[in-house]
């Protein structure tokens, strides 16, 4: 916790300081384009890896970046509240769902169900992706345990990409033009980000190039 004390004071005496105009604007309303659903792993920093400031991304996050389809647990979803809250306030025109590497959540989609004993929030929230570990599993029998981790990780964000699809106000959004989706996936131990292209079905480095046109029809 000390880190974190000294953390805070240094921020105010440095950063804050140097940057307090842009404090002070920001204090009177936020204004972000998109809502950024990742992971809570502590290793995913949206802010960081997208070199944004304060105000500009939206974020949700949770274990295993998933988005319950509507209706899933009724009207106690947080996912839920912050995707009305993001589309219908803040008028965000993307949506990104971000997945990483060495995901915990998706590891633990394999764990026998009794070793999730203690844990029954994490067992029944990551039953939501149940149909992910399925299709792996599937698609994917003959596969070593990393190609079957980082495919798992992949199908995860496409399946949360269909999960947003199902929410009618999404759904009217992407219909008006007004909304775009993304499926992204972080490598946390290269840097790299990548970009689902739905037209070759395949994710794909993002690079200096990239940035136009790789939403997900829908
Ligand atoms: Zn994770």
């Amino acid at each position: 916790m000390d880190r974190l004390y000294k953390g805070i004071h240094k921020f105010q005496e440095s950063y804050f300081k140097k940057e307090e105009e842009f404090f002070q604007r920001l204090s009177q309303e936020q204004k972000p384009d998109v809502l950024f659903i990742t992971c809570a792993d502590s290793r995913v920093d949206p802010n960081l890896v997208t070199q944004s400031s304060p105000g500009e991304i939206f974020i949700v996050r949770n274990v295993g970046n998933i988005v319950p389809p509507h209706d899933a647990i009724k009207d106690k979803n947080s996912v839920a509240a912050a995707l009305e809250f993001a589309v219908f306030n803040l008028k965000v025109t993307d949506i990104i769902v971000c997945g990483h590497s060495n995901c915990g959540a998706m590891q633990m989609l394999y764990e026998d169900e009794q070793l999730l004993r203690r844990m029954p929030h994490v067992n029944e929230w990551l039953e939501l992706s149940a149909p992910v570990r399925d299709f792996v599993l599937k698609y994917y029998s003959n596969t070593s345990e990393e190609i079957r981790q980082r495919v798992t990780e992949e199908e995860n964000v496409l399946f949360q990409l269909q999960n947003i699809q199902t929410y009618p106000f999404v759904q009217e959004a992407l219909k008006q033009g007004v909304l775009h989706l993304h499926g992204w996936y972080y490598n946390i131990g290269t840097g790299s980000i990548y970009y689902y292209n739905s037209s070759e079905d395949v994710f794909e480095l993002i690079g200096e190039q990239s940035g136009k046109g790789n939403n997900i029809p829908e």
